[in-house]
């Protein structure tokens, strides 16, 4: 199975054909180590990009129920202070946000400059939750691939940088998630009937993601698959994804102003 982390953009990109147990030959001691280093460096990066306060990063995190979203922030929020991190979570829309257009909750949800934005779901919920369940036709989810390319090029173009993470499960291995959310009380609450009714459109919605991934790889914004049936190691691809947006975009203290030396009295 080929598994790359990042497809070529124009390329078509379907799950079927990545592997979601792959894991580079890592143990989940060594992972999990490694994921710890990541972490280390990746605080002292946020603190970087919240002093230069110029530009600003957004994790788009998608996929299927259980496939790892709130995990994978946990695992964020361990590394990063929460001064530079801004998590939102992207629910069914209210009433008001159905009243606007399908990106208006998501622009007012993008992070200021110098933040790292962690989205749980996203505007990609409305081209593949919607389309699954059928809750707009066609002729309105179809136009939204182009829309959300223009709307990230609009925000790539401000400044903001996405790194856009597809957590991929087996379907295997989401029936063990969701059974042990059934038999665990302290997971019971997670679960409705949404979920077990989302499961057996399992591939209509892996279609309706093998599209999105697609149309929606782009330059500015590429899509990353993430095996995840292995939780250490997702993590690990998380973090040292991030960790290399973030060295890679090199941010800089302000210049000092040394004349404050002299000013102390
Ligand atoms: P999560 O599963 O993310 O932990 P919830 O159980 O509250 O949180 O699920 C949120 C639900 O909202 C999901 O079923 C998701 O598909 C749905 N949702 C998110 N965005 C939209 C949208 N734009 N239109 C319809 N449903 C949406």
């Amino acid at each position: 199975m080929e598994q790359p982390l990042q497809v070529p953009v124009g390329r078509d990109i379907r799950l079927a054909d990545f592997d979601p147990d792959h894991h580079e030959g890592f143990d989940r001691d060594d992972a999990e180590a490694e994921t710890r280093r990541h972490c280390e460096a990746l605080d002292e990066l946020a603190y970087r990009l919240f002093a230069e306060a110029r530009r600003a990063v957004v994790v788009v995190l998608q996929g299927i129920d259980t496939s790892g979203k709130d995990g994978t922030i946990r695992m964020l929020a361990s590394g990063i202070s929460p001064q530079c991190l801004d998590v939102r979570s992207f629910k069914a829309p209210s009433a008001l946000e159905l009243s606007h257009d399908f990106l208006w909750r998501v622009h007012a949800a993008v992070p200021p400059h110098g933040r790292i934005g962690v989205f749980n779901r996203s505007h990609y919920e409305d081209v593949v939750v919607v389309r699954v369940r059928k809750l707009v036709p066609r002729g309105v989810w179809e136009p939204r691939y182009d829309q959300i390319n223009a709307f990230e090029k609009l925000l790539a173009d401000g400044g903001l940088t996405f790194v856009k993470c597809f957590l991929h499960i087996g379907k295997k291995e989401q029936r063990q998630r969701l059974e042990d959310r059934l038999r665990d009380p302290k997971k019971q609450w997670k679960l409705g009937p949404d979920d077990l009714e989302d499961r057996q459109r399992w591939d209509d919605f892996q279609k309706a993601y093998d599209d999105a991934l697609t149309r929606c790889n782009t330059e500015h914004a590429p899509w990353h698959i993430v095996p995840a049936n292995r939780k250490w190691y997702r993590n690990l691809v998380v973090a040292r994804l991030v960790r290399r947006t973030l060295e890679r975009l090199d941010p800089r203290f302000p210049p000092f102003d040394s004349s404050l030396i002299t000013r102390l009295d």
